[in-house]
């Protein structure tokens, strides 16, 4: 009799199984085996599995052993390219070795990840480089790209992911040439798009998918039809990328960025036949006009836009100026299909110009149904109109997607690409499987499933493993300056250099907004003035230095001097910071984290809610701030030997009845009722 995929799966996790013979530190967990289960369970038999793993879980196993030992075709999902580089470069590979399996994998990110050789031949003959270090910057990546083999630009150390070069030497959908390219036979996207396609386990990222969801052009159309199994690892994540790829956006950047390729073209391949400087300054003119018709604004404001214009812009100049981008995209276009003879470039650059053309003329139009407007405002202009969620595309477009009759209609790469992989199995269906440490902060992980369009889901919590009561403490101070009292990040800052100085460093401040980082940054700096040199924590400030960077030296700070690190941070290190050990022990969060109302789209969600005769703030306010409290909670404990404290400086959890609903989240700390007790817990974690 054949073994069943459970039987293989309980077998590998087992006290003497593959896992623990393949790693000296693995040790059966329950809630691993769980979930590892679960999605067995569901590889078999098809359908929708949703998985809340806590942290400490172990999800990347339980989701990876029984996808390798399936057999099955895979498409692992998750949120950011980091993430799919452990998965890919780390996990993946041990696991293929440790079951011996003749599996091949690969890893397929978004086109801008890559060297584009068409591009790069183009930089070289431009003058107008941005900067002299580009030079020197370039010359290095002309060296590399004699010797990569798969121009992932992660591969290339020292490269500053900001460097105003890469959108030079990188593609994106508007300006690659496809299969008229005379670089498309080496090109790196076409070969990391024909490896996806003939692989076993393809490792993608939450934004490709949404991506190509949203035009088709990634190669996902032609993978998704073939693959068995698809995992979303992080899935918390995927409302939020989802609604960003799946309206429409048009930046004057945008309109800049197409000024200037057609310029370089033009320049290059048609000097003289057509009148390139006026059109390119047409286009510009008309961005500028859009930017000062909206008129001085604070940067980062984001205008409603519920009528015919944003709000305080008048209508007529609004659509004058739409009409004017417009024109000026019509025109461009018009020039530019008299030479599209002459070079494919453009022919691309033809197609863009009508692009821009109509999604100018779509924001001339009143908004789509169920959806929401609005403008920001920076040193450029971003009109965007987005879905409140992505319920409905995952429904109709993405489980339909499952359904193999419904696909293969579509190659916009320009090439078909044979296949020999056979469909999906027919007596299962696929098998779908969302999971992250943090989905909801209810039984039914309703925060997740709605807005992704997964009612019908099988949902599953694994708790952590860890033993939160005597590993982590929760401190709420009692006697604190009320949230929107104007001395109340004074208070967070010396309540935080406390307890930084106590432990030599190690402590960790989120806030909730960018103004209070710097508040809480500077004051801590100005106190720990006061302290001795040898005794001063260095403050990390978030935006000073890249990430990875800050990273780094907190995680350096801990096993160096006495003083330490303390790093003030925001938004996306609530969830992406990651210090084990003794290296943090003090988390202190600011306030607590409700979506801010005056964003268009958080206002939009609350009244779509109200309209249907729900509550916006235990429906959707409450469950936001849970889940986002839950995963700055999380950063504190990360294994099983860690240690530390909670301090949540927002009275509102004691004193507001909704505060036992966010507590009840968060994992089961014991609590400190007061400041001895909050210092005696302090003196318990000095070495
Ligand atoms: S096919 Fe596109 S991405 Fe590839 S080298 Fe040519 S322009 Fe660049």
């Amino acid at each position: 009799m054949t073994e069943s995929l459970e039987d293989k799966v309980r077998e590998a996790f087992a006290p003497e199984g593959a896992l623990s013979r393949a790693a000296d530190q693995f040790r059966e967990r329950s809630g691993q085996t769980e979930m590892a289960m679960a999605v067995a369970r569901t590889i078999d038999q098809g359908g929708v599995l949703v998985v809340e793993a806590g942290t400490g879980v172990g999800k990347t196993f339980s989701y990876l052993v029984p996808a390798l030992l399936s057999g099955e075709r895979v498409l692992l999902s998750t949120a950011t390219k980091t993430l799919q580089d452990q998965l890919f470069g780390r996990d993946l590979p041990r696991l293929v070795e440790a079951f011996g399996l003749p599996v091949r994998t690969a890893l397929l990110k978004g086109r801008g990840s890559y060297l584009c050789l068409h591009r790069l031949d183009t930089a070289r003959h431009d003058a107008s480089l941005p900067e002299r270090g580009s030079l020197r910057t370039l010359a290095k990546i002309e060296q590399w790209s004699k010797a990569t083999r798969t121009g992932d630009l992660a591969e290339l150390p020292g490269l500053d992911e900001r460097s105003p070069l890469i959108p030079l030497i990188t593609s994106t959908r508007e300006n690659c040439l496809g299969a008229q390219c005379p670089q498309f036979k080496p090109c790196h996207v076409n070969l990391a798009r024909r490896e996806a396609l003939a692989a076993d386990i393809v490792v993608i990222n939450h934004h490709l998918f949404f991506a190509d969801l949203a035009v088709r052009e990634t190669g996902m159309a032609e993978l998704l039809p073939t693959v068995s199994v698809v995992v979303f690892d992080e899935a918390h994540q995927l409302n939020e990328t989802g609604v960003q790829f799946l309206g429409a956006q048009l930046g004057s950047g945008q309109a800049l960025d197409f000024a200037r390729d057609m310029l370089g073209a033009g320049l290059q391949h048609a000097r003289g036949l057509v009148d390139w400087q006026q059109l390119v300054a047409g286009v510009e003119r008309a961005a500028r006009e859009l930017r000062l018709v909206v008129g001085k604004q604070w940067p980062g404001t984001k205008l409603r836009w519920l009528g015919p214009s944003p709000e305080g812009i008048d209508p007529d100049a609004w659509q004058q100026s739409l009409d004017d981008l417009q024109h000026s995209f019509e025109l461009a276009a018009e020039g530019l299909d008299t030479v599209s003879e002459i070079s494919p470039d453009f022919v691309r650059l033809h197609e863009r110009a009508r692009q821009l053309a109509k999604r100018t003329a779509r924001f001339a139009l009143p908004c789509e149904v169920d959806s929401v407007r609005w403008v920001d405002v920076g040193s450029q202009l971003r009109l965007i109109e987005s879905p409140l969620d992505i319920a409905d595309a995952m429904r109709k477009r993405v489980l339909k997607i499952a359904d193999p009759e419904a696909e293969l209609e579509v190659d916009a790469y320009g090439e078909e690409i044979a296949r020999e992989e056979p469909p999906p199995p027919e007596d299962g269906g696929r098998a779908w499987v969302f999971t992250s440490a943090t989905l909801g902060d209810e039984p039914t992980l309703r925060w997740f499933t709605e807005p992704c369009g997964l009612r019908d889901a099988e949902v599953l919590r694994v708790q952590s493993p860890f033993d939160y009561a005597s590993q982590a403490a929760l401190y709420v101070p009692r006697a604190f300056p009320k949230p929107n009292d104007p001395a109340h990040s004074q208070r967070v800052a010396q309540l935080a250099a406390h307890g930084a100085t106590e432990l030599g460093g190690r402590t960790l401040v989120l806030t909730t907004t960018l103004r209070a980082l710097r508040t809480i940054g500077d004051a801590m700096k100005q106190q720990f003035e006061l302290l001795e040199a040898e005794l001063r924590p260095e403050v990390l400030v978030q935006g000073e230095l890249p990430k990875r960077v800050l990273m780094d030296r907190f995680r350096e700070g801990a096993s160096g001097g006495r003083a330490g690190c303390v790093l003030v941070a925001s938004a996306s290190f609530w969830e992406g910071f990651d210090a084990p050990g003794d290296a943090l022990q003090l988390v202190v969060i600011d306030k607590l984290p409700f979506p801010p109302p005056n964003d268009p789209l958080v206002e939009a969600r609350s009244q779509r809610l109200e309209a249907q005769g729900r509550s916006s703030f235990s429906d959707y306010s409450l469950p936001e701030a849970a889940v986002a409290l839950k995963q700055g909670a999380g950063r504190l404990i990360r294994r099983e030997t860690d240690s530390g404290v909670l301090a949540i400086c927002d009275t509102r959890l004691v004193a507001m009845g909704y505060g036992r609903r966010l507590l009840a989240a968060l994992p089961p700390m014991r609590r400190l009722d007061n400041e001895s007790d909050f210092n005696a817990a302090l003196e318990a974690l000095k070495p």
